[in-house]
């Protein structure tokens, strides 16, 4: 089964730098050599995209967890919700809920696309060397990229 996950149609062409980890790398690998205008469709399996879906990476924790004044938001533990979290360290990084409880919630930590393969169809608009701002900023001014 194939579902359209995202699309340049009608918008501006997604604008990346090569070779700096903006892209998944077998994505890079693909287009590795290609000009203006070349054609290409290509696939990649989960396991070199996001990760195989991690059956380990589903939690359950608690509910209360999730009180602020010993009462939990209204609509926050709600399947498909994501929710914001931080770990000890300060990261940031997103739980989806997966099942509600009584009183547990079970959260999966897999990435929204784990265990999707991945198939890109599109054609090369431009290739140019990066700027030394761009590399700087870690993003792509211009068409496709940022406007600052
Ligand atoms: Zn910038």
């Amino acid at each position: 089964m194939k579902k359209k996950i995202e699309t340049t149609e009608g918008r501006e062409p997604l604008g990346f730098i090569f070779g700096v980890g903006m892209m998944i790398p077998e994505f890079e690998r693909n287009l590795e050599g290609m000009k203006s205008g070349d054609q290409f469709a290509f696939s990649i399996k989960a396991a070199e995209a996001y990760g195989e879906y991690d059956d380990t990476a589903l939690v359950e924790v608690p509910k209360n967890m999730f009180e602020t004044d010993g009462k939990i938001p209204e609509g926050l533990l709600e399947v498909g919700n994501m929710l914001p979290l931080t770990d000890e360290k300060g990261n940031n990084f997103q739980a989806m809920v997966a099942w509600v409880g009584l009183d547990k919630v079970k959260l999966d930590f897999n990435h929204p696309m784990a265990g999707v393969d991945l198939f890109f169809s599109g054609s090369v608009e431009s290739v140019r060397d990066a700027e030394a701002a761009e590399l700087e900023h870690g993003h792509v001014h211009g068409a496709g990229g940022h406007s600052h």
